[in-house]
């Protein structure tokens, strides 16, 4: 017999958990499986907040839950023109997907001829 509440085990004619009073049950519940950790990965790496928000608003739409982290390098040179760059990040189960989707997506903007500056390398 086991005790539902703290899972202590009873010999056999015991009905009540001598820690808690719970009613022993003959079997126990099996436990919910541990929640894993949500890893989040850089799926792309954009100039602008505005690109990232439209990658965001894409992914959302397609059922991938995204965060936006923005990080700005002072080693460029502002001459340059850079004001740093926005990684979008999805949880990493989606990863596969993301990139599949980002994928498809930019193959689009090439045919409009509007592609931003994505890199592709992350
Ligand atoms: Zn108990």
């Amino acid at each position: 017999m086991f005790c539902p509440d703290c899972r202590t085990e009873y010999r056999q004619g015991i009905e009540q958990c001598a820690d808690c009073g719970t009613h022993l049950v003959a079997v126990l519940e099996p436990l919910p499986p541990p929640q894993p950790g949500q890893d989040w990965v850089p799926v792309r790496t954009v100039s602008s907040e505005t690109e990232a928000r439209l990658i965001e608003g894409y992914l959302e739409s397609e059922g991938i839950p995204c965060g936006l982290v923005s990080r700005v390098f002072h080693a460029e040179p502002v001459a340059f023109g850079s004001l740093g760059r926005v990684q979008v990040h999805v949880p990493a189960q989606h990863r596969d997907r993301a990139h599949q989707l980002l994928g498809k997506l930019e193959a689009q903007e090439r045919q409009t001829g509007s592609v931003g500056d994505i890199s592709a390398d992350c």
